[in-house]
């Protein structure tokens, strides 16, 4: 009888697992294993580009890659997880119920940003989180050009001041002087919580962020929280009201709703705690992986960040080590204990920082080059070819 390792998601974690598995297959001549990804359709969403101009554009396939590594695809919505049966219920695009059952699942299915506690956002507020709405954003900015200038058609305001929100703020005022071809002047504004621009970033990129802040006229409301969103704008706790027809949530993500139904400790962002091969604690048929990971990355007390960075090496471990659970060869432990930050600034270039303590090593146009590379060819899937993805899908092959 045939065995099957199911990924729930394509994302950046869930690409590399299933390539990771299907290698890992091969490696131990598991042939009656399969890999089969469950996921709303066979393409990498690349989700560290939604704050640039065409999000619509910052997707690829995956068809041709998976059908050339043996990875089967199910095309469908994940709605429950029955471990003690082992089984994964799911909706068809055609609203049809079915079930898939599996014998390791690798639970890849990411993160989204979480609407609920504030008021008005529902109704009024735009995201960058998934390609529909970072699409839907952009439509808007562009739909602006048809309305007359004033405060509120001027301003973006910019809610959270964390790395999605830094990259989208120092975006806008270009993106909008190209759209108001009226000749306003663009008002982008950024609400943070933190008392200090770049809030829990190292000091010297807090300096880099904020002299390209001031270069691109892109101004922080710091100590400052939302109380409601409106149609015209936003007002803070403090009662201060700013007029704008274009309020955008960039804070408050969780990972995946599914992480729920899993019986497991997680963390206050919705991650399972996971072992050191990325199993979930208590749940031995099950791995966790990129954003819904709340994972170990050294002994020095760092965990993975809700990044790609992290997302990637996650998801070729958790991958390896689900195969190598059924096949019964050895789990490798997830350790990735060099960390680097890159900052795009807009028009000013980028930030490029090493080391946890996040100490600057490029900026401006040498680090902008280096933050392109990254996101325009390094995150996106290998070429559809077996040897070559397998190649890169070793949890242990260097990732640059
Ligand atoms: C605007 C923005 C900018 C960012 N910038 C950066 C950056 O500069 N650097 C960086 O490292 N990271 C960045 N990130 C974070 C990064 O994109 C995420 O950490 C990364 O995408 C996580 O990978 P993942 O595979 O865990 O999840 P995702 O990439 O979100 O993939 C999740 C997958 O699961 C699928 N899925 C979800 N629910 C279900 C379900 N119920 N059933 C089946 N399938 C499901 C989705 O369709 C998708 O295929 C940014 C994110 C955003 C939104």
């Amino acid at each position: 009888m045939s065995r099957q390792i199911l990924v729930i998601g394509c994302g950046f974690a869930g690409m590399w697992a299933a390539l990771s598995a299907a290698r890992q297959v091969e490696l131990q001549q598991g042939q009656d294993v399969s890999v089969t990804v469950l996921a709303p359709q066979p393409a990498l969403r690349v989700r560290p580009r939604f704050y640039e101009e065409h999000p619509a554009d910052c997707s690829a396939p995956l068809d041709a890659l998976f059908s050339a590594t043996g990875v089967n695809f199910l095309r469908g919505n994940a709605t429950r997880v029955d471990a003690a049966a082992r089984e994964v219920h799911y909706l068809k695009d055609s609203g049809e119920s079915c079930v898939v059952s599996y014998d390791k699942l690798v639970l890849a299915s990411g993160s989204q940003l979480n609407r609920n506690n504030i008021s008005g956002a529902d109704a009024f507020a735009f995201d960058i989180d998934q390609a529909e709405s970072a699409e839907k954003f952009n439509a808007h900015l562009r739909s602006l050009a048809a309305v007359p200038a004033s405060a509120a058609r001027n301003t973006v305001v910019v809610c959270g001041g964390g790395l999605t929100g830094i990259e989208l703020a120092m975006e806008l005022p270009a993106r909008l002087a190209k759209i108001f071809t009226d000749g306003a002047t663009p008002r982008v504004m950024v609400i943070e919580r933190a008392a200090q621009i770049g809030g829990h970033f190292g000091q010297e990129l807090r300096d880099v962020i904020a002299q390209a802040s001031n270069e691109l006229n892109v101004e922080w409301r710091l100590n400052s929280s939302i109380e409601t969103i409106q149609q015209n704008g936003v007002t803070l706790t403090d009662g201060t009201f700013i007029e704008s027809h274009s309020v955008v949530l960039t804070a408050g993500v969780s990972a995946s709703p599914l992480t729920l139904q899993i019986e497991a400790p997680r963390d206050n962002r919705g991650r399972l705690h996971v072992d050191a091969n990325l199993q979930v604690i208590g749940q031995p048929d099950i791995f966790a992986t990129g954003d819904v990971a709340y994972a170990a990355c050294d002994n020095e007390g760092h965990h993975a960040f809700m990044t790609c960075q992290h997302a990637i090496p996650l998801g070729k471990y958790a991958g390896n080590n689900a195969a190598a659970a059924l096949l019964n060869a050895e789990p490798l432990a997830y350790q990735q204990p060099f960390y680097v930050t890159c900052v795009d600034l807009g028009p000013w270039g980028a930030v490029y920082t090493e080391t946890w303590a996040q100490e600057v090593k490029m900026v401006k146009e040498e680090a902008k080059k280096l933050k392109t590379a990254i996101t325009n060819e390094l995150i996106y899937p290998p070429v559809a070819d077996k040897e070559k993805a397998f190649t890169l899908a070793d949890p242990l092959a260097p990732f640059v």
